[in-house]
């Protein structure tokens, strides 16, 4: 029997411990079968950690993410923190847990599962079957670039400055992410920048180019600037299997091609950093929506980005794909059933609870495992 996983949960603010209650329950199902046994830890990130600490994310928490296989987290925020300054925000805690914990590649697949195939704004014909990984270069360009800031000049105008940096480890990391998850997906990766106006772009195309011919050559590759590739998400996404893409850019993109498939309430996320020594590589896994401060409480959020979210920890951190594919197979399984929560249900429809849909996935679960 291998050694137990060690997982921290932070269930967060809002409805992030709701979801995270249900993804419990599929922890705990996955924990009796003992295929993989969990060691979990429960800890506070977001406002509830500056409630109890004073402070977005406690150093001892931080410790617990460095030491842990996987993190998952729920969610972060809500209108009782807005009017703390900047540094103190609970968006802080999740930014440190990215920086600390070196998180360069972010993954946001886009999957359209049929049965909401009606609840995208596209042409069902256009995001039937739509499965697309964007690979989302996390920790450097623009957003962290100097020199920056605003300034005073002398005429009594101001000018604003970020800067758009990019070295060849950095780009050559996140590329090697999109290049090793395409060899397990459709073996294409389409890498994206605007080298016809940015030198880092040039740079990018160039470095991408170079990693796939000494050790990606079995894998398709092609070059796009972002902003055709904007266009061609919405014109016909399908083309894409793997896209891989600077901070900036991975920013708006994996945005634009998440709402291909629907309701933000579906969306899971990786975040993922080096591999150490015993190669443990370091990872954060959440869903993209927020706190949702509107239904929190209400026992109507939808739990499924969060389970997702565990599903991709399965895959990519425990090398576990089968047991992903299990719970994926499941939420399809659920949702061609009907059962939907309100954010994707039809007016009219029928709606479940947060809790219903926890039971539903563990329910289908036991079948599909049968
Ligand atoms: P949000 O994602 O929380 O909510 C946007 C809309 O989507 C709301 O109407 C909400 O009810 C709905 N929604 C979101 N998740 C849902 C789910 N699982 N099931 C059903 N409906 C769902 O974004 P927001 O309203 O802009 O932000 C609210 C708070 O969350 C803010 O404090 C913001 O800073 C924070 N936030 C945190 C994260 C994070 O923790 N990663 C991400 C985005 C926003």
């Amino acid at each position: 029997m291998p050694a137990n996983k060690k997982l921290l949960i932070l269930p967060g603010d809002g409805i992030g411990p709701e979801v995270m209650a249900e993804v419990r329950r599929v922890v705990d199902w996955f924990d009796k079968r003992q295929a993989i046994r969990f060691d979990v830890d429960e800890d506070l990130v977001g406002g509830c950690a500056i409630d109890a600490h004073g402070v977005p994310l406690a150093d001892a928490t931080m410790d617990k993410a460095m030491n842990a296989d996987a993190v998952l987290l729920g969610a972060v925020g809500g209108p009782k923190w807005d009017d703390l300054p900047f540094e103190n925000k609970p968006e802080r805690g999740l930014l440190r847990l990215r920086k600390d914990m070196a998180l360069y590649a972010n993954l946001r697949p886009a999957i359209c599962f049929d049965a909401l195939v009606g609840a995208s704004s596209l042409k069902p014909e256009v995001v039937s079957g739509l499965d697309i990984m964007i690979v989302r270069e996390l920790t450097g360009g623009v957003y962290f670039g100097t020199p920056r800031g605003i300034e005073d000049l002398p005429n009594g105008t101001r000018r604003g400055v970020n800067t758009q940096v990019y070295t060849t480890p950095e780009i050559h990391r996140a590329a090697r992410v999109g290049f090793e998850l395409a060899r397990k997906r459709g073996n294409k990766v389409c890498s994206v920048e605007k080298a016809n106006v940015m030198e880092t772009g040039v740079l990018w195309r160039q470095e991408v180019q170079k990693l796939h011919d000494a050790e990606y050559a079995d894998v398709e590759l092609s070059h796009m600037y972002a902003d055709n590739c904007a266009m061609q998400l919405v014109r016909n996404p399908k083309q894409f299997d793997v896209i891989v893409t600077d901070n900036l850019f991975g920013d708006m993109l994996s945005d634009e091609a998440a709402m291909l498939t629907g309701s933000l309430g579906m969306l899971p996320s990786a975040s993922l950093g080096d591999a150490d020594a015993t190669g443990r590589r370091k990872a954060l896994y959440e869903p993209v929506h927020g706190s949702a401060p509107d239904i929190t409480g209400k026992g109507v959020a939808n739990p499924l980005a969060c389970v997702l979210s565990f599903a991709m920890m399965l895959r990519y951190s425990f090398d576990l794909g089968d047991d992903a594919s299990l719970i994926e197979r499941s939420v399809e399984a659920i949702l061609a059933s009907g059962k939907r929560t309100a954010d994707i249900a039809v007016p009219g429809e029928k709606t479940i609870s947060t809790a219903e849909m926890g039971q539903a996935i563990v329910a289908e679960l036991e079948k599909l495992a049968d």
